[in-house]
């Protein structure tokens, strides 16, 4: 499984009973080359043997569970579900004159009684697997026709031996392994794998060594490593299941947590920056002429900021606050500071729109204290960058903002103190380290590195921030300003429009401004340019025939758009129809009308960003979700229910009504949508956790990171007796990061 490649345990695969050559290449083919990898093959569900249902009590029950409630427990989560053994009794499949079909297996248990099974897809592919008479071990979740037959749409399905007699007199709790094709072919079934692994297991677990130290596993009474192995198989309960589930999580997650905790501690050991201790006249002239006050929530951001920029070591920290809530003013107090303790600052921007408004928001809060501040962007013409690139090589700009520009190889800064990523997620790490490198070179001397602070306007779930930015002090603006009104968030159905376009018209009347976003469909772009157009023109001609409507969409240059959005910034139009190239952070305080239409269409997180572009300023906004008339009837009957099931795409507007929370958005946007999505985290280093599931460990993410923590602050290079297996385990699993460490 993990980077270690033991090629004689490699060899050892093929002579256990029931392998041979032919097998183990199927397994190699399929990821399993060790026996470590086999026992770290995971089942893919189990069977309570206790809880098998005869097909006539789910008749009886009427199908609500609670006499034959079955617990079937996946490898992470534990679900009901009914199991029945059954013999197939007839396979056909029924045509229907709309063109569908679907495979219909009959099925009868040893009581007589019959059940359906029915495919809708793949309709072949499962007619071929079974035949008349075969014997199968059916979960899923049963339903009855309105002739009282018992049905399962699409259940799981293994065949099974009948003569196994265990399967139906042993009150055992059993494994299910996937099977991927290769395997199949091979022929491995998953009652071979299930003989092959209990065989290993015993030997595997002989030499294995537990790395937890003794005081973790006591404290927190996990089983010992060889126990949980044994138990993920073959559990003896579904206590003792969930058990080994708990350790094999805490290890999975305690050497991921550890490698950011040496990493964290290495930066702050190793690197010094210099400390900033010079008192900043500009930064409180500006504090005390700004038209507001600082929240509490940005008063004690600043203030660990601060902090940070005094301590002599370096900043790393991530800046979370939903949009609106304040984050540049805060950056920016900062980067005074730091200019006024004679070092250079930038700010990265992720587009150029955004980069731009960085530049006017900070060139007109600074304007009175005579501090320069240059745009570095691509495609400027060759003079104006030449003079930039000089002025600051030179030291005479103070504070850089610019995008990815910032880091081009010409580029070459002048004690640059202080780095501000803004929307971090749209920058990898490597970014960030490049900017890093840059800063280092800066200094003439490599032993001094910058402060970092990255901000994001996309709340992060706890479980997330602590594994995505684990190497980050993270600091939360969580309040917004005062003088905000909530925005008020409605669905509306499409026959509703024309009285929305009417509210929207009033409150033009008034001075404000709309946003009309159409959808990201997935066609070619050419399609979706085309009906963004067409929705743009039917609304001028059609709706709004006397008011100034603008066109926004992907495929212009960038500085088209940012005319575009200049333009309805100074309110020379009063509908911007987009489709979502609407950057995150815009700032226009008179749009106070957000239409999303095909709302169902966005994923949670998205429709929040989307919304936050309005309820910017003073005066009251809205954000309208357009969805189909279909869903209507579905909404009404779910809107008091809770967010725990049901159609997705209800619980995403149903969220959005409810609560502009963006926490409680992104806790609610990861359950629906897993962490792989959310912020294209595929990209950003997270490893594939096998045990451990991102969006629901929180409590055993959390215990795993405190104990790493403490294990790095007290040990830093893992020296301590009591932590040398720690120290092995954490190079045999992580041998490259450890060997940048250098802790091995
Ligand atoms: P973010 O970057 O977090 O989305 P901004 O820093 O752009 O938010 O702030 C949004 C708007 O709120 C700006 O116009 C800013 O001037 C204003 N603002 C910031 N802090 C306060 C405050 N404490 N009180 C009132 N308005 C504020
Ligand atoms: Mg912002």
């Amino acid at each position: 499984m993990y980077s270690a490649k033991n090629t004689q345990k490699n060899a050892e695969l093929q002579y256990i009973k029931g392998v041979g050559p032919r097998r183990r290449k199927a397994f190699e083919e399929s990821g399993i080359s060790t026996i470590e990898d086999l026992v770290y093959y995971l089942p893919r569900a189990y069977i309570d043997r206790k809880h098998i249902d005869s097909i006539s009590a789910l008749h009886k029950t009427h199908l609500s569970y609670q006499s034959s409630r079955l617990e079937w427990a996946s490898a992470i989560t534990v679900k009901p579900q009914a199991t029945i053994v059954a013999r197939v009794q007839n396979i056909t499949i029924k045509k229907f004159s709309n063109n569908r079909s679907v495979l219909l297996i009959t099925v009868q248990d040893n009581e007589c009684a019959t059940a359906e099974l029915l495919f809708w897809n793949a309709i072949d592919y499962h007619a071929k697997r079974f035949q008349k008479g075969d014997w199968l071990l059916i979960s899923g979740k049963p339903d009855r026709n309105r002739y009282g037959k018992v049905q399962f749409h699409h259940p799981e399905i293994e065949k099974i031996d009948p003569e196994d007699s265990d399967l139906f007199h042993q009150g055992q709790i059993l494994p299910i392994y996937p099977i991927p094709q290769k395997l199949a072919r091979a022929g491995i079934t998953s009652k071979l794998l299930r003989g092959i692994i209990g065989a290993v297991l015993e030997r595997y677990c002989r030499d294995v060594i537990d790395p937890l130290p003794q005081d973790i596993l006591h404290r927190h009474n996990f089983l010992p490593l060889q126990e949980a192995l044994h138990q993920i198989h073959f559990p003896s309960s579904q206590d003792m299941l969930l058990k080994a589930l708990q350790r094999l999580k805490f290890d999975e997650m305690l050497f991921f947590q550890l490698i950011l905790a040496l990493r964290q501690k290495g930066l702050k050991n190793y690197a010094k920056a210099i400390p900033l201790q010079k008192n900043s006249p500009r930064a409180r002239a500006m504090l005390e002429s700004l038209p507001f006050r600082l929240t509490n929530a940005q008063r004690k951001v600043l203030r660990e900021i601060l902090h940070d920029l005094k301590s002599g070591s370096p900043m790393n920290r991530l800046l979370q606050g939903d949009v609106g809530s304040g984050k540049t003013i805060v950056a920016t107090l900062a980067i005074v500071y730091t200019v006024d303790n004679d070092f250079q600052a930038v700010i990265m921007a992720p587009t150029e729109i955004l980069a731009e408004q960085h530049y006017h928001t900070i060139s007109e809060l600074v304007q009175p204290f005579n501090i320069n501040v240059v745009q570095l962007v691509g495609g400027q013409k060759n003079t104006l960058r030449q003079k930039i690139l000089e002025q600051i090589e030179s030291g005479e700009a103070d504070i850089i903002v610019g995008t990815h520009a910032l880091f081009q190889e010409t580029v070459r800064y002048h004690r640059l103190g202080l780095i501000v990523i803004d929307e971090q997620h749209r920058f990898g790490v490597l970014q960030r380290a490049a900017l890093r490198e840059k800063a280092i070179e800066s200094f003439n001397s490599n032993e001094y590195s910058p402060h970092i602070l990255v901000m994001s306007a996309t709340p992060i779930p706890r479980t997330l921030a602590m594994t995505l930015y684990g190497d980050l002090d993270v600091s939360i603006i969580d309040e917004l300003p005062k003088n905000r009104k909530p925005i008020i968030t409605r669905i509306v159905f499409e026959s509703e429009l024309p009285h929305l376009y009417q509210f929207i018209r009033e409150e033009i009347q008034k001075g404000y401004q709309a946003y009309i976003v159409y959808p990201l469909v997935e066609q070619s772009e050419k399609i979706q340019l085309k009906s963004a157009t067409e929705h743009y023109e039917y609304l001028q001609k059609a709706v709004f025939p006397d008011l100034h409507l603008a066109l926004l969409h992907g495929q212009m240059p960038w500085y088209e758009k940012e005319e575009i959005m200049k333009a309805f910034k100074a309110g020379r139009f009063q509908i911007l129809v987009a489709t979502t190239v609407i950057e995150v952070g815009i700032d226009v305080p008179q749009a106070t009308i957000m239409v999303i239409e095909n709302a169902e269409r966005f994923g949670l997180s998205q429709l929040h960003q989307l919304r936050g572009r309005v309820g910017r300023g003073s005066a009251q906004s809205y954000c309208f979700l357009v969805t189909k008339d279909r869903y209507r009837t579905v909404l009404k009957y779910r809107r008091m229910t809770e967010h725990s099931a049901g159609d997705p795409t209800v619980i995403r507007l149903q969220t959005m009504e409810e609560t502009t929370d963006g926490f409680k958005i992104a806790e609610i946007d990861l359950q629906l949508r897993g962490p792989g999505d959310l912020l294209g985290i595929r990209q950003s280093g997270i490893p594939e956790f096998r045990f451990v599931d991102l969006t629901k460990d929180s409590e055993i993410i959390a215990l795993a990171r405190k104990e790493a923590f403490t294990i790095a602050q007290t040990d830093p290079h893992l020296r301590r007796p009591q932590h040398q297996r720690l120290r092995s385990e954490l190079s045999r699993r992580f041998s490259q990061e450890i060997h940048l460490l250098e802790i091995a």
